[in-house]
């Protein structure tokens, strides 16, 4: 069938509304990156719902796969358009019925009527199609209470669309509509699922990881690229700050008790963690702990690890049950490469016996036998800095500048 339009809902948009122009702005931006390299359609961006206008149908499977991936997107709806006439709308509700010739179906007409000026109110419209459809076609029947279709009927001043689907989108806001989050990747199932819950609620994540070579390996680290390009894919680039954690670790190991490595581990990942988040202007760290997982995960490791940094920690994984983490990291294609066997340096320096419930005083103690700065400092040093995008090109600093700065030129000419 050759649609005429897709029209794009953004549901939680109209609780915003004093940003209103700035994220649909943002979100036409997002849905031409994500629909580049396809043809066949221009974007219209309206106050309340967006018209892709298709021109031709090679595309368009492709363009409603990718469109399902865009957050700020509710959901959207394949749809035949007609002028605004009762007969060119029948005509083309016969078109919307080609795929319901098999069998018997049940169906309703669902009308709406933004267009007062249309000489048919709502209950006319109904009867009017609802009449033609059972003249016309002998194995549908009407059942107003369990369709197994809706023909809905939308009369505006652009014309009559008519469609059957409501396709659901991933909700939320669009990308980069708020402000950023510093997020601790590891190579594990669940840290880059936290990144793409965060992204979806329009926080633009950068990523820091930490990684302990020798220890661990270049293949680990190919992982956290992979990942990175992986979530880039919707919404554009991602920074990502690789840390070199091996002097740092191992003191940690040499001057901390064995069941309580763990705990400082994560504390000094937190401090090293804080200070490129304020140097990037990141208003919050995050992670991608689930309470319980594992022995790091409890509330009063929680309780330790936060209490060396002010910024809060994001943990949007929380109260979630692993199965569903594993289905999000299936829908977002990062588990394949989460599964990999290579280690990250937490898995290698994990120690027999990890506290699950370590004691602030105690870490504290520890830790203050030793002065860490210069070890700190050095860390801070270490890190490398990458940008990635979809491609997985590795750009740097300077022309990453350039680059936004054209990119803002192209994409904002024209937008609304
Ligand atoms: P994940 O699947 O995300 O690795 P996990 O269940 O294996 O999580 P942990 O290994 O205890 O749990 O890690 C908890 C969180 O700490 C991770 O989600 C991640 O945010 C952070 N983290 C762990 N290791 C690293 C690392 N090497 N670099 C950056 N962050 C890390
Ligand atoms: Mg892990």
């Amino acid at each position: 069938m050759e649609f005429s339009h897709i029209i794009v809902r953004y549901g939680e948009l109209t609780l915003k509304s004093g940003n209103r122009n700035e994220f649909l702005k943002k979100l036409t931006k997002n849905i031409r990156y994500n629909l580049q390299g396809l043809t066949g359609f221009h974007v219209q961006t309206k106050r309340d719902r967006m018209y892709i206008h298709l021109d031709h149908n090679e595309d368009v499977q492709e363009i409603m796969e990718r469109l399902k991936k865009v957050p700020g997107i509710h959901n959207f709806s394949p749809v035949l358009r007609a002028g605004l006439d009762v007969e060119e709308a029948k005509k083309i509700i016969d078109r919307l019925l080609e795929t319901k010739l098999d069998k018997e179906y049940k169906f309703k007409i669902q009308t709406k009527r933004p267009n007062k000026n249309f000489p048919y109110n709502t209950n006319e419209l109904n009867n009017v199609f609802g009449s033609h459809v059972l003249i016309n076609y002998k194995n549908l029947k009407v059942n107003v209470k369990q369709p197994d279709f809706i023909i809905n009927v939308e009369v505006r001043s652009e014309g009559i669309f008519i469609f059957t689907d409501f396709i659901k989108g991933v909700g939320g806001f669009p990308v980069n509509t708020s402000s950023k989050a510093l997020l601790l990747l590891s190579g594990g199932i669940d840290s880059p699922v936290a990144a793409h819950t965060l992204q979806v609620k329009g926080v633009e994540v950068e990523m820091i990881h930490f990684q302990s070579p020798p220890f661990t390996s270049a293949e680990a680290l190919q992982k956290i690229f992979d990942l990175t390009i992986k979530l880039s894919q919707v919404v554009g680039r991602i920074k990502l700050h690789v840390v070199n954690f091996t002097k740092l670790q191992t003191e940690i190991v040499k001057r901390v008790p064995s069941n309580y490595t763990m705990t400082s581990t994560r504390r000094f990942m937190l401090r090293i963690a804080e200070e490129v988040a304020k140097k990037e202007g990141c208003l919050a760290i995050a992670t991608g702990e689930s309470l319980g997982q594992v022995a790091s995960q409890t509330l009063e490791s929680m309780n330790c690890i936060n209490e060396v940094t002010n910024l809060p920690v994001l943990r949007p994984l929380l109260t979630m049950d692993k199965v569903d983490i594993i289905k999000i990291a299936q829908e977002i294609d990062t588990l394949e490469i989460s599964n990999l066997p290579f280690e990250d340096c937490c898995t290698i320096f994990t120690p027999k016996a990890p506290k699950t419930k370590p004691r602030l005083e105690k870490i504290k103690g520890y830790e203050a036998r030793d002065d860490y700065s210069d070890l700190i400092a050095e860390t801070l040093d270490s890190v490398e800095t990458y940008l990635f995008d979809k491609n997985g090109r590795v750009v740097t600093q300077d022309m990453r500048e350039q680059e936004v700065k054209k990119e803002e030129k192209d994409d904002f000419s024209g937008l609304l």
